[in-house]
Parts: C-alpha cells; structure tokens; sequence
C-alpha cells in the first residue's frame, strides 16, 4: 500500500506533467472508483478546469483546480497511468484482456493522466474544499511538513494511551504513515510497539521522531530513484526492501542484535519488531 514516500513521488513526478494544464474530459470507465460520490457528478464539476497545484496531505494526493479539487486516493494497489493523447487512451484502454485498466481518466489539453485499480479499493473524488473531505479534513500534522517537530510529536503522545503502533497508524495524529514504516520507525527507534504511547519521556519522543523523519526521507529517496513510470502499467518502486530493515523479516535475524524477527498481528495488521531490542 502506498504511503507518504510513495505518493508524494508520484506528486512530484506528476507535477510537471499536469500543472497548468486544463482538464477537457474526464472520461469514468468504472464508476466504482468515484463512489459514494457519482461519475457524473466527477466528470461534471473537474470538466474544463485547470490544475493549478499538485499537492499531497497524507497518502492523498490533490488536484487543486481553479475552483475545488479533486483527491485520489491509491489504497492498496491503485496507480497513475500516462497517454499521450485521448486516441492512445481509447486505444490502450479497458478493450480486452489484454489492455491496460482504467478506471478514471483526466483528458488534458496535452496529455492523458489515468487513475486505476484493479481491485478497485482507490478513489477519485471531487470536492469544493479540501474541509468536505472527511478523510482529508481529520488528517493530522502530516509527516514531511514543518510542523512535525519533536515537540509537536510529545505532545500528541502525551495525549494517547494507544499503543504505539496504533497511534502511527491513527492518521489523525501523525498524517502519511502506514503499516511498513511505523514498523520501520518503532525498528530504529528501539520501541516495542505495543508501549503506550504516553508512556515515552521527552527524550524518547525526540528519538521516535528522529527516527519517523530519517524512515521517510531514506524511503523517498529511493521511491525517486528511478522515479514513477506513468507509461508502464507494470512499474512499481523498486528497491525498497534496501530501506527496509524490520518489515518482511519474521525470523530472519535482527540486524542490530540478531534475534529473529517476530511478526505479530496488532490491529488487523501484520507488526514486525524485535522481542529482544526493541524496548
Ligand atoms: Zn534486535
């Protein structure tokens, strides 16, 4: 599932493609991928506007147009897809088996930008403001801003008796982390996850935070390297498992202290930790 390093590569790479540009068609294929919101009231709305900024809060990635915007949300294996123009579209896409999926495609004045998802968990949705937007308007400080600083940080795990885990995962708290680095993050800042957040000292929280921030740059740099190929249906970040150190590894050594990688279930999702090191 993408999180914060993995979207906000996509915006990056997306950025110069789409910015300025004007939407002359949003075309719906699957209209599941709008829902609870209708296709038509998508197409209708981002019809004929302009991208002004592409932007990111969270694991959501924004289309801000000149009046509203759109948000696309990628769950577990939702993509962004590029055509040239709208015959390449309508030739490469949802014909046979054999073609490229696309659920939502935003035609330009140059250029096609698709949206898809196989499973058809991800979401495009328009909005008047980014407030209308349940999931975006409780998100927390998200993880790459200013804002997220060590003391901004022990104060909002004074605040919980969550467990650790649970407060990473919580995006009303933290915005962008999701199961593979708050498993990352607790690894390298030597934190069991299931501690209780409000149990961490101030110098704990420093070095939680420490740790978040390092994850997330190191995880960035290699979602960018090489960066999103919006023209390969087949591409996907490579080369992560080189940032990973914890997650993936049940019984495979530590490789601080070499006890064997513990995977246990905490919230429906799979934690990795270290019993031995991780505190
Ligand atoms: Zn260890």
């Amino acid at each position: 599932m993408p999180e914060l390093p993995e979207v906000e590569a996509v915006a990056r790479t997306l950025r110069p493609l789409v910015q300025s540009r004007r939407i002359r068609c949003v075309h719906v294929f699957h209209p599941i991928a709008t829902k609870p919101q209708t296709a038509s009231h998508v197409a209708r709305h981002a019809q004929g506007q302009r991208i002004l900024i592409v932007d990111r809060k969270g694991k959501y990635l924004l289309l801000i147009l000149g009046h509203g915007l759109l948000t696309m949300h990628f769950r577990l294996d939702g993509q962004l897809l590029w055509f040239a123009n709208g015959k390449e579209l309508l030739k490469r896409a949802n014909q046979n088996k054999s073609n490229v999926h696309v659920d939502v495609a935003l035609e330009l004045d140059k250029g096609v930008l698709g949206f898809a998802d196989r499973r058809h968990f991800g979401r495009v949705h328009f909005w008047e403001s980014g407030e209308d937007c349940s999931g975006l308007s409780v998100l927390g400080i998200d993880a790459l801003s200013r804002d997220f600083t060590s003391g901004q940080l022990a104060q909002l795990l004074a605040a919980s008796k969550r467990p650790l885990k649970d407060f990473l995962l919580d995006q009303s708290y933290v915005a962008g982390i999701g199961n593979i680095y708050s498993c990352e993050s607790l690894w390298h800042a030597r934190f069991n996850p299931r501690r209780r957040a409000n149990t961490l000292q101030s110098q704990e929280a420093r070095r939680l935070h420490k740790a978040i921030v390092s994850v997330l740059a190191r995880a960035l740099e290699c979602c960018l390297h090489p960066a999103p190929d919006f023209r390969n249906p087949e591409w996907w970040f490579q080369g992560l498992e080189r940032v990973l150190r914890v997650y993936g590894r049940e019984g495979k050594p530590c490789r601080r202290c070499g006890e064997p990688i513990r995977r246990r279930e905490q919230g429906g999702r799979s934690t990795y930790y270290c019993g031995r090191c991780q505190k």
